[in-house]
């Protein structure tokens, strides 16, 4: 390590070691290579940038997505007495000319852009007057065509190699699937750069996925067992959602505020901020929310709606605990969330292909759901790191149990078969659960559903379990919804189930294991 990088960190930064691979990063991008950072969330990414720009001549361009957040960046960096601004559309026509004449003039440390602004050609034009130190690309998964963040103009970064070959470049994400990571590197042309890969575990964050029943009377009794003063995140899938979630929580005494995209700029800025700079307030927010935070004392980040992909959660989820202390990541998934992102993704006007890879990703997600073993190990799993079981999961603390279940889902699935065959109908949960336990309702009666063979033979379970049962039939593809109301049916997938070639192990509900896993965090 170079005395001048260690010794930036210690005067400008306060810091007396680096953290994790820091040192080699560093070392590489000093020294003029090119680099591909995959490190999670909060495990110190941007002095890995920061420091190299301020040992290099030149100016250091960081590129990133994230407009809303690059005043506090500046701004921050600035108390440290680094000169940094930025360049986006927000800026007025005659501070952007100051900027430029800053970077023309070297009198600027760091320079960070949008996308779309660097890799207009009167940017480049300029870039290619100033004295470049490097050019870090921040939040470099964005470039993936079939990930959650996708952004078009990361895809014409491959220029900065082309234009400014000689100037060591920096691709940095908290998203480190093999496959992201590929993406990054050939989309980005960077074949000669070392690759850092750190491990993704995140000790300190204990995961407990809970069944859902009313996501918000459990949200509510989950913050206020656990964190009743913390500052944390709760993630919903829709704006409405948002809204009324944050309605109820302020309704029970929380100090907690609405984020989503039908917001203007102030309020959602606004918002922010308060979020930032005061003690234990409540952010309920759609994904719009949390890239590129930086609040160190989240204590807890809930989902009351299933996230899209494995990758979403985890950089959600990570935004907890990035001060090493004790967090949870909560979540509360139920039979319609299953329902409700098959049927998104069926309706979305997309290739088939993305159609596809966004079922992969959902599929994914839901064995995460429903796995009996540590949530810790399917996690770094699914990201190419192998662990063992980690003490720190609702799994690990309280192992679920599994039963064997395959006769409950062969006559499951014969309901739905029968009724769609004699009686040529298809149902909702609902309905295909009430024929199976034989509750008489207006519908069976005007279709005379108890002639069915079918009828009644799911007597022994209760109602909840058998939406229990469903939910994870469901998320293992063995019963899928379909058309516009998601209406159950049986895809050629479950047909060794039917016939007897293929057992089913369930988990058994875990309403109790989520309670006592509370108790003993
Ligand atoms: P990331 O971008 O990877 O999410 P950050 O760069 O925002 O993470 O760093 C997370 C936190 O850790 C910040 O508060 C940062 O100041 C702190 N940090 C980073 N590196 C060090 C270090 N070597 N020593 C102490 N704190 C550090
Ligand atoms: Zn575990």
């Amino acid at each position: 390590m170079t005395t001048t990088a260690a010794s930036v960190l210690d005067t400008v930064f306060g810091y007396d070691s680096f953290r994790g691979e820091q040192a080699q990063i560093i070392d590489q991008v000093v020294s003029g290579g090119d680099a591909v950072v995959l490190m999670p969330t909060g495990g110190g990414k941007s002095l890995c940038y920061q420091i190299p720009a301020l040992v290099r001549p030149g100016t250091g361009i960081v590129v990133s997505p994230l407009i809303a957040l690059m005043q506090d960046q500046v701004d921050a960096l600035a108390n440290l007495g680094v000169r940094a601004a930025f360049l986006n559309s927000t800026l007025a026509p005659e501070d952007a000319q100051a900027v430029e004449r800053a970077l023309l003039d070297g009198e600027l440390d760091l320079l960070y852009l949008a996308p779309e602004r660097l890799t207009q050609q009167r940017t480049l034009d300029l870039l290619a007057r100033a004295d470049l130190a490097l050019f870090a690309i921040d939040e470099a998964h964005c470039v993936s065509q079939w990930g959650h963040d996708f952004r078009p103009d990361y895809m014409r970064l491959s220029v900065l190699h082309e234009r400014f070959p000689a100037v060591p470049r920096i691709a940095l994400t908290a998203t480190a699937t093999p496959e992201t990571h590929r993406e990054i590197t050939q989309r980005l042309a960077l074949d000669g750069a070392r690759h850092f890969v750190s491990s993704f575990d995140r000790p300190n964050i204990q995961y407990r996925i809970v069944e859902k029943n009313q996501a918000r009377a459990q949200l509510i009794s989950f913050i206020r067992a656990e964190h009743p003063h913390d500052a944390g995140i709760v993630y919903c899938l829709s704006r409405k959602s948002v809204e009324q979630t944050a309605e109820a929580l302020r309704a029970q005494g929380f100090d907690a505020l609405a984020y989503h995209a039908g917001l203007t700029e102030a309020e959602r800025e606004e918002r922010q901020s308060r979020f930032l700079r005061e003690d234990g307030v409540v952010m309920v927010a759609t994904i719009a929310f949390g890239m590129g935070i930086d609040k160190p004392d989240v204590r807890f980040v809930a989902h009351v709606d299933l996230p899209k992909s494995v990758e979403g959660y985890y950089q959600e989820t990570g935004r907890a605990g990035r001060d090493g202390q004790p967090s949870t990541a909560w979540m509360a998934y139920g039979l319609g969330d299953v329902v409700q992102l098959r049927r998104m993704i069926d309706q979305s006007d997309g290739a088939e292909a993305y159609k596809r890879s966004q079922r992969a990703h959902l599929d994914a997600m839901l064995a995460l759901c429903e796995t009996l073993d540590c949530r810790r190990v399917q996690i770094l799993a699914y990201f190419g790191q192998e662990s063992g079981p980690c003490g720190n999961c609702d799994n690990c603390l309280e192992p679920p149990t599994g039963w064997d279940a395959t006769v409950e889902v062969q006559k499951l699935l014969s309901t739905i078969i029968r009724l769609e065959r004699e009686r040529d109908q298809r149902f909702g949960a609902g309905q295909v659960i009430s024929v199976l336990r034989g509750q008489d309702n207006e519908r069976s009666r005007q279709s005379d559903h108890a002639s069915l063979s079918v009828w009644g033979i799911g007597a022994e379970l209760s109602e909840a379990e058998w939406r229990g049962v469903l939910r994870q039939v469901m998320a293992r593809g063995l019963v899928a919804p379909v058309g516009e109301y998601g209406v159950l049916a049986v895809p050629e997938a479950a047909g060794p189930v039917l016939r007897g070639e293929e057992r089913v192990t369930l988990r058994r509900t875990s309403a109790r294991a989520g309670r006592a896993a509370r108790t003993k965090a």
